[in-house]
């Protein structure tokens, strides 16, 4: 149908592909503009939407289509440039887009509440202040009050964090004071400290970048760990905030680099906000809010941040931009680090995709010329490049997870009095229980997998579903005695504290890493050379620097050497080479120790004797070879259910809805997952592959229109993932 009005198409909060038309709220029409919430009468209840678009026309005929409530906001959420950033996203990665729009706001705008943010202030009334002309006798508390308060106003807060709050009562119950709302205060700017002087690699980057910034381009800046990657970054930013522009600066895990915010609220002297999920609801508005209103001009944030509305963008920097973190993982599959690259070619203007270790992904577009590719090879006042060394653990049994090479060397570095790193990416005491009697092995009843000793707590978990159980006295199969088999951080820890009883030692993993804080103690103390020895897994491997850590060794690498992903040696790779980076500074040359029993796998053959660029090189030849991405576009289409049988169903009634007739793109399964039991749900999936992403995309629009429709889609889980990071 066509009317003469104006449809407002309205997505809401729900995981409905649909649009709803409604006409605007009586005289509303003409303000309307997309990416404002309205509230709207669904059925029975109201709910809050997002306009999504303004048409003229109709599917439903005139009568059928109800008024919007009323347009909630005077201005759309978004820039424009970030709201067709989320309407790209959705479509690109096939997910609703009233799910993504609600994603991507504070929680207090989900539920309708104003984007304006005020606070609540308190001021002297006009009876106040002529009572206070006769000079009255007041209580201390109510004469501080008083005085902060002067001819001002000041906040709530503020009042009841100088302990005043009784006074206030008191006073505003005699009428003397009254309350305003004011709009909340813009946060605070640094100091803008001055920074090094560049070395010559960060100048010519600097410069080749800073020469390019008023436009799109897009810059792989490949810097070993210390190289001074981040001293980059924040020379362009200073260069965007003279021009009156914005930074959008995303990093991998917040809570673990606290650091990284206050260096830049240091040293620039702008407000800097960081967004992250740990924020209170609160704090992250009122950062949010700051960002889209121009406030702080500086935005650090994890994943999620890339939708944050940024008025003047002006730069898009991606630290760690190989980090997997970046691509979420579920519901709406987007990668943040792509959507970065989008974002700035939408704005015009440049990203940086920093890394010691970048993804195969970025090498590829950067050897395409798609982006240019910037080099710090050095490290910033230090020598030399760590030794690294491979133990034989087919010639060196390694009692407990260590072997006498490795130990000897922990000691002799110890005794130089070096701090030593170990890594091993398993927590627990023990991967495996096993009976000896019997082979029994404990087994997780929900999923295909074993249950991980925890013997502090005396207590087996199963590490894919969270359960847990007592650990068992004996064998429940035949009495037998229990032994744990493999080792775990926890087992190491155990053995690492025998061993070495003078050294104190530290652990960082996520069993004894739990509250905000607790990771800046364990590291603090590793900075100030109390602990001796720093054991932990890949929360290691982010963003800390550990100048007098003179040795690391990795442990159990061989897990990623075979893994049955085609991103597993991509991923032990960067996990070697960040772990090994993050030791050393100065003068003192650092060792590394790689653990294997297959010490002359090309792998690692090729990292030890070429270093990350030689591996990456290698590792391009093999996926070319066999055809995975970067030469090759993927999707997933995982499914999970209660019985195997309705999951195959399923997959194969979805194959069976894709044309016989198919150029350039290949489907393949239903094949279950890697582990195909997890939380006592059955998973498989169909995985869908072509040499050109467009063919891809305008297959899925068509596909999953269809595939959505099927009755058995209604009974059982199903996703797509778009570009999936894991295909097993
Ligand atoms: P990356 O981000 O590449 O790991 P950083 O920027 O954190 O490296 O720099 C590593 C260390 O070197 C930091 O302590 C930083 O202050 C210091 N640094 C960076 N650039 C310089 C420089 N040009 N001169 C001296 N010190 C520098
Ligand atoms: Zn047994
Ligand atoms: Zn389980």
């Amino acid at each position: 149908m066509r009317t003469d009005s104006i449809i407002l198409q309205v997505v809401l909060d729900t995981p409905l592909r649909r649009r709803f038309d409604y006409f605007p709220p009586a005289g509303g029409g003409a303000h309307a503009i997309p990416g404002q919430r309205v509230l709207v009468r669904l059925g029975k209840r109201r709910a809050v939407g997002v306009i999504a678009a303004i048409s003229d026309r109709s599917d439903l005929p005139a009568a059928r289509l109800k008024r919007a409530l009323e347009i909630i906001d005077a201005e759309p959420l978004w820039d424009p440039v970030t709201f067709a950033l989320l309407g790209w996203a959705a479509d690109y990665y096939h997910h609703p887009l009233g799910e993504v729009l609600f994603a991507a706001i504070p929680v207090a705008l989900r539920e309708g509440g104003s984007a304006q943010r005020s606070e609540l202030a308190w001021r002297l009334s006009g009876s106040g202040i002529e009572a206070l002309a006769s000079t009255p006798r007041l209580g201390i508390r109510q004469q501080q009050l008083i005085e902060l308060i002067g001819d001002d106003s000041i906040s709530n807060e503020a009042i009841s964090r100088a302990g005043l709050g009784a006074a206030l009562k008191a006073l505003a119950a005699r009428g003397w004071l009254e309350s305003l709302e004011r709009p909340e205060p813009a946060p605070r700017a640094g100091p803008g400290r001055a920074g090094p002087v560049l070395t010559r690699d960060q100048s010519a980057a600097c410069d080749a970048i800073a020469a390019a910034i008023g436009r799109y381009g897009a810059w792989l800046l490949h810097g070993v760990t210390g190289s001074g990657k981040t001293e980059v970054y924040m020379r362009l930013i200073e260069r965007v905030l003279a021009e009156g522009r914005g930074a959008l600066v995303l990093v991998p895990e917040i809570a673990l680099t606290p650091q990284l915010v206050a260096r830049f609220q240091e040293r620039l002297t702008v407000p800097v906000v960081s967004l992250h999920s740990s924020m209170a609801d609160g704090a992250r508005f009122a950062a949010w809010r700051a960002a889209a209103t121009g406030a702080a001009p500086v935005v650090i944030g994890t994943r999620s941040a890339i939708f944050t509305p940024m008025p003047a963008l002006g730069l898009v920097v991606v630290d760690e931009e190989h980090d997997p973190s970046y691509k979420q993982q579920d519901g709406f599959r987007y990668s943040a680090r792509d959507l970065a690259v989008l974002r700035a070619s939408r704005a015009g203007v440049a990203v940086v995709l920093g890394s010691a270790t970048p993804s195969l992904e970025s090498l590829a577009n950067a050897a395409a010329g798609r982006y240019t590719k910037l080099s710090l090879p050095e490290r910033t006042g230090r020598a030399g490049k760590p030794r690294v060394g491979v133990i034989d653990l087919r010639l060196h049994a390694a009692r407990d997870g260590l072997s006498q090479p490795a130990l000897a060397a922990i000691e002799r570095h110890l005794a130089a009095s070096g701090q030593v790193l170990v890594f091993l990416n398993r927590r627990g005491y023990a991967p495996t229980l096993f009976c000896p009697g019997c082979a029994w092995i404990a087994p997780c009843t929900a999923c295909d997998a074993r249950l991980t000793v925890h013997l502090r707590h005396a207590r087996l978990t199963c590490h894919h579903c969270g359960a847990e159980q007592a650990m068992p006295y004996g064998c429940p199969r035949c009495g037998n005695e229990l032994r744990p088999v493999g080792e775990g951080t926890e087992r190491i820890e155990a053995l690492l504290a025998q061993l070495f009883p003078s050294a104190p030692l530290v652990r960082v993993d996520r069993d004894v890493i739990r509250r905000r804080g607790d990771i800046e103690r364990a590291l603090n103390s590793v900075v100030d050379g109390h602990a001796r020895i720093l054991l932990g897994t890949q929360m290691l491997t982010k963003g800390h620097d550990f100048p007098d850590v003179t040795l690391v060794v990795v442990l159990a690498a061989d897990q990623g050497l075979f893994g049955a992903d085609f991103r597993a040696s991509e991923r032990l790779a960067q996990q070697i080479v960040q772990v090994a980076g993050r030791a050393g500074r100065g003068d003192r040359p650092g060792e590394v120790l790689i653990q294997s029993a297959y010490p002359e796998h090309p792998l690692l053959q090729c990292l030890i004797s070429e270093g990350y660029e030689g591996f990456a090189i290698r590792a391009l030849e093999e996926r070319r070879a066999a055809g995975w991405p970067p030469w090759s576009h993927l999707a997933l289409l995982r499914a999970d259910g209660p019985t195997r049988d309705e999951v195959h169903g399923f997959l194969r009634e979805a194959q069976a809805l894709a044309p016989e007739e198919r150029q350039r793109l290949r489907l393949l399964g239903p094949a279950p997952a890697s582990m195909e039991r997890r939380a006592g749900r059955y998973r498989a999936q169909l995985l869908l592959e072509s040499p050109a992403r467009a063919t891809l995309q305008r297959f899925l629009s068509e596909w999953l229109a269809r595939v959505e429709e099927l009755r058995i889609s209604r009974r059982l889980r199903w996703s797509v993932d778009v570009d999936p990071i894991e295909v097993d």
